[in-house]
C-alpha cells in the first residue's frame, strides 16, 4: 500500500488513466487499497443522455468474468465474498449515498449494466465504459493480482471497498469531464467511508490541497456533509451534472463559500480534534465570499 503523500502533485482528470497493459504505478501491499486508483476513461464518464427521475434507482445488469479462474487471486475472490451479494448490495449503497432524496432533487445515470472483470493485471482496479456504449454499459477490471496479496481478515472488507469505489464512478456525474480527479476520487472513497469500508491505514490529513483525492478528500467531504447538513454530497455530485466545472462559482453557488476557506476550517477542525479539545470550528454562516 502507498499513500499518496501529501505532497504528490494532483493527477489531472483522466491524466493517469491505466491501460490493461500498464504497469502498476507502484506496487500494492497486502493490507490495503493501493492508491492511486487508476482513473475512468474520459467517456466512461460522460454524461449519460436521459437520467432517471429522483430516487427511482434502476437495478443494472451485473455480470461476473473471471479471466483466470486458476490464478491465486481467483480463488480467494470466490471463498471470500459472494459476488451476486455484494455486487447488489453495493450498487444499492452508491445509488442511496450520491442520489437519495431529500433534501433536493438528484438524477441517478441510466446505467444500465456494469460487468466485473478479474483479471492478471497491475494496479488494483479500473472503471472503464463498454466501446460501443460506453454511457449505459461499464466494466469494471479488478487485479487478481492484488486480490492475491490482500491479507486474509481483510479480504472481504477490501474487496468490497474497492468495488464500491469503482461502481461510484459507473454512477457519478463529472462535469462533462471537467471536474478535478481529486474530487471525483474523493467522492468515491467517501462513499467507501460512508459505507463502513474504509481501511485501516486512513487518516485525516492536514497538509496537501482539498482535492488531494481519495481518502484525503473523502474525510473532507464527510466534514462538509456534517458542516452542511445530510445530502451535502450528493448535492455536489449533482451540481457536476450536465455543466462545466468553474471552481470558485461551483463552491459559492453551492456552499456560500470558497473551497480554499472550506479546507482551511477543515484543517482547523482536524487539528483541534487532534489537540483533544474537540472544539468547533465556530463559522459565520451568513459570511458570503
Ligand atoms: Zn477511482
Amino acid at each position: 500500500m502507498t499513500i499518496i503523500p501529501s505532497t504528490t502533485p494532483v493527477p489531472k482528470p483522466y491524466q493517469i488513466f491505466m491501460s490493461p497493459t500498464s504497469p502498476a504505478p507502484s506496487p500494492p501491499a497486502p493490507t490495503s487499497s493501493a492508491v492511486p486508483f487508476p482513473l475512468p476513461d474520459r467517456t466512461s464518464q460522460t454524461p449519460a443522455p436521459s437520467s432517471t427521475p429522483p430516487t427511482a434507482h434502476q437495478s443494472p445488469t451485473l455480470r461476473l468474468e473471471i479471466r483466470s479462474l486458476s490464478h491465486p487471486g481467483a480463488t480467494k475472490f470466490l471463498t471470500s465474498v459472494t459476488a451476486s451479494t455484494l455486487l447488489s448490495t453495493a450498487v444499492a449503497n452508491v445509488q442511496t449515498h450520491l442520489y437519495s432524496s431529500p433534501p433536493s432533487p438528484t438524477h441517478c445515470p441510466p446505467t444500465r449494466s456494469v460487468t466485473v472483470v478479474l483479471r492478471d493485471i497491475g494496479g488494483v482496479a479500473y472503471t472503464t465504459g463498454t466501446e460501443l456504449d460506453p454511457s449505459h454499459h461499464k466494466e469494471i477490471h479488478f487485479s487478481l493480482n492484488y486480490i492475491a496479496t490482500i491479507r486474509p481478515d481483510r479480504l472481504a472488507s477490501e474487496i468490497t471497498g474497492v468495488l464500491t469505489h469503482e461502481l461510484v464512478h459507473c454512477y457519478q456525474h463529472n462535469a462533462q469531464g471537467t471536474c478535478p480527479g481529486g474530487l471525483i476520487e474523493g467522492i468515491a472513497d467517501w462513499v467507501r467511508l460512508c459505507c463502513g469500508l474504509d481501511p485501516p491505514h486512513w487518516r485525516r490529513e492536514t497538509k496537501g490541497k482539498w482535492d488531494g483525492g481519495y481518502q484525503h478528500t473523502a474525510y473532507f467531504l464527510e466534514y462538509l456533509e456534517g458542516r452542511f447538513g445530510v445530502g451535502t454530497v450528493r448535492r455536489i455530485n449533482e451540481r457536476l451534472r450536465g455543466r462545466r466545472y468553474e471552481e470558485k462559482e461551483f463552491w459559492t453557488g453551492l456552499l456560500g463559500r470558497p473551497v480554499e476557506q472550506l479546507w482551511g476550517d477543515y484543517i482547523s477542525k482536524v487539528k483541534r480534534d487532534e489537540e483533544g479539545e474537540g472544539a468547533e470550528v465556530t463559522v459565520d454562516e451568513g459570511t458570503q465570499t
